[in-house]
């Protein structure tokens, strides 16, 4: 995984980038706990269940799948939200679907089983940029730490500032024609 502080970027990206208007407090908070909820999987690594096992980590709660199924129950609760359905569906879909697809883009660990449950094959991206964070927060405070930073803050975080500052020029750009 990227590190379980990286993940919110790109929810933090697209949400803050639409503005609270289009995206409310509430509904970004949910695009965060979206966007790191599919690593609660590793407790899996506790009950004895094998990484490469469909419910093992990277396996089910990575898939678009899962994905789905997390926007269908932020648009169930979209009124606590402040959030239309469909808003809230979409923004906590993509904030979820984006966890295993920046995982896919990892240079360790197993791939993703983003097709879960259709196949539970793990895939990666051809292109595998992101230096993996280990699993143990001992080795993720040496040396190698600073090299999974670096490459978040390169692969993940400057994209998100970018799609960031293009998203919010857009819906700028729509707000004052409409006005
Ligand atoms: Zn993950």
């Amino acid at each position: 995984m990227p590190t379980i502080f990286t993940h919110p970027a790109v929810p933090i990206a697209i949400g803050y980038g639409l503005g609270s208007n289009i995206i409310p407090p509430r509904l970004i908070v949910a695009g965060i706990a979206a966007s790191v909820i599919p690593d609660l999987d590793v407790i899996a690594f506790k009950f004895g269940i094998a990484y490469a096992d469909q419910f093992g980590h990277r396996g089910a709660t990575h898939s678009l799948a899962f994905a789905v199924l997390l926007g269908a129950a932020a648009a169930a609760v979209a009124p606590w939200l402040r959030s239309k359905r469909l808003t809230a569906f979409l923004f906590v879909t993509v904030s979820a679907a984006s966890h295993g697809l920046l995982d896919m883009l990892t240079t360790g660990g197993l791939g993703v089983a983003v097709l879960w449950p259709y196949a539970t094959e793990r895939y990666f991206f051809p292109w595998r940029v992101i230096v993996v964070s280990p699993l143990s927060l001992w080795e993720f405070l040496g040396l190698r730490g600073w090299r999974v930073i670096a490459s978040e803050l390169l692969w993940v975080w400057l994209p998100a500032a970018i799609a960031f500052v293009i998203i919010a020029f857009a819906t700028a750009g729509r707000r004052s024609r409409r006005s």
